[in-house]
């Protein structure tokens, strides 16, 4: 698997963009929530580059790119910044479940700007007591003449506190059910939650009080919420993977230029070898993990269902990352865990990976099901 010539010229050019353009803005930020016209700046500039648009059908505004070459751009945004990277990974699920299976008036509206990069969305499964088991989910929606009452909390929601709509998962007479909730049309509140990294996008609760919202914001058929979004749960979880590649990458071209430029026991670090076997194992783990990221991204590209492969990139994707930080922050010493270096950030939030999208735990059980045919879930 080789990345064609078009596909290197766009990282290339992307990387020198991020490099001149959105990383210093983004440092300058310093870790703290970003307002949203800030966060929706960066996108909109990214989204000249394909992000948030690539791999979707021109039809609806994308670009009728493939999966293969929109993670290979998100891998070098999240190079840079997973605070950025984090809004497209949310936004680019979020236009293909409303390009799916939105009606035509609801995608006509709401995906064009989502996809130039002027909007962003929130997708709201998670509540306080509903996280693995996502089929539990309560927040109730109940019928009034045309109309949905949503009333319920949601919790975890990436992007919740500048989204200019959620598509909040309901409990329904019918089963789980999608249903648009414009933030400026029909209202809900929301408060971000502070955590060990990743501040400057927003992880938010999510308060619908008797939110009144017409019947025709059903996204799909009510009742097949679960059902139908699977192939939606494969795109998030390459990106997941990808988002590992992208911290275990950063960590690793950090400890190269830092074992290379510190000096030890009359030699440069990088030349004892308990520290080569480090930079060694990053390096095979980063591929690794990018092999398996690229696999799923292929089968999706073919229309082949690959639950099972997205499984395994992303389980391993954020795991590896995990030890490639903690590792960096080993090779710089003390200078490690100082916010003068990078690779503290990067392992505060590499921790969070394993998390999000199904964790590592429910990849594994997922990944032995399809072995097996034996759930071992509940
Ligand atoms: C940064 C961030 C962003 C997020 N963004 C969103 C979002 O945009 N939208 C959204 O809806 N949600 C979002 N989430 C929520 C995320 O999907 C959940 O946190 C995740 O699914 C885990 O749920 P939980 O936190 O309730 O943990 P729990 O489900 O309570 O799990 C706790 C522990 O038990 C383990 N466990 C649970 N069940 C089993 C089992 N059957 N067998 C073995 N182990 C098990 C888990 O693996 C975990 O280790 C986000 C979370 C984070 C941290």
């Amino acid at each position: 698997m080789f990345p064609t010539e078009e596909q290197t010229l766009a990282c290339q050019s992307l990387r020198r963009f991020l490099d001149d353009r959105i990383e210093h803005a983004y440092l300058a930020l310093d870790g703290a929530p970003m307002e949203k016209a800030v966060i929706q700046g960066f996108l909109k500039d990214l989204a000249g580059f394909g992000l948030t648009a690539a791999p979707h059908p021109e039809e609806v505004g994308g670009m009728g790119l493939d999966w293969l070459t929109h993670l290979m751009l998100f891998e070098e945004v999240g190079v840079s910044a997973m605070d950025i990277a984090i809004p497209i990974l949310i936004n680019v699920s979020g236009a293909d479940l409303m390009i799916r299976l939105a009606p035509d008036p609801l995608r006509d509206r709401y995906v064009p700007p989502l996809l130039a990069g002027e909007t962003s969305i929130a997708i709201g499964i998670s509540e306080p007591a509903v996280g693995s088991d996502v089929a539990a989910v309560t927040t109730r929606a109940r019928r009034d003449g045309g109309d949905w009452v949503i009333s319920g909390e949601k919790t975890w929601i990436s992007n919740g506190r500048f989204a200019d709509f959620l598509l909040c998962t309901c409990a329904t007479e019918e089963g789980l059910t999608h249903i648009l909730v414009d933030r400026e049309e029909h209202g809900f509140e929301t408060r971000d939650i502070h955590k060990l990294a990743l501040n400057g996008q927003s992880t938010a609760q999510i308060f619908l009080d008797e939110v009144r919202v017409p019947i025709e914001n059903t996204i799909g058929v009510a009742g097949r919420g679960l059902q139908q979004t699977l192939v939606v749960f494969e795109r998030a979880r390459i990106h997941m993977a990808m988002w590992g590649v992208a911290l275990a990458r950063r960590a690793l071209e950090e400890s190269i230029r830092y074992a290379t430029e510190r000096s030890q026991h009359g030699r440069k670090i990088a030349g004892h070898q308990l520290i080569a076997d480090k930079i060694a194992t990053m390096a095979t783990e980063v591929d690794a993990a990018r092999l398996l990221a690229w696999r799923a991204a292929g089968l999706i590209d073919r229309e082949i269902r690959c639950d099972t492969e997205c499984a395994m990139a992303k389980w391993y994707g954020t795991e590896i990352a995990v030890n490639a930080t903690r590792q960096a922050v080993q090779i710089h010493g003390g200078n490690g865990v100082t916010t003068d270096f990078i690779v503290e950030r990067l392992a505060r939030e590499a921790i969070i990976g394993p998390i999000p999208d199904g964790t590592t735990e429910i990849q594994k059980l997922l990944i032995a099901r399809s072995l097996t045919g034996v759930s071992a879930i509940r």
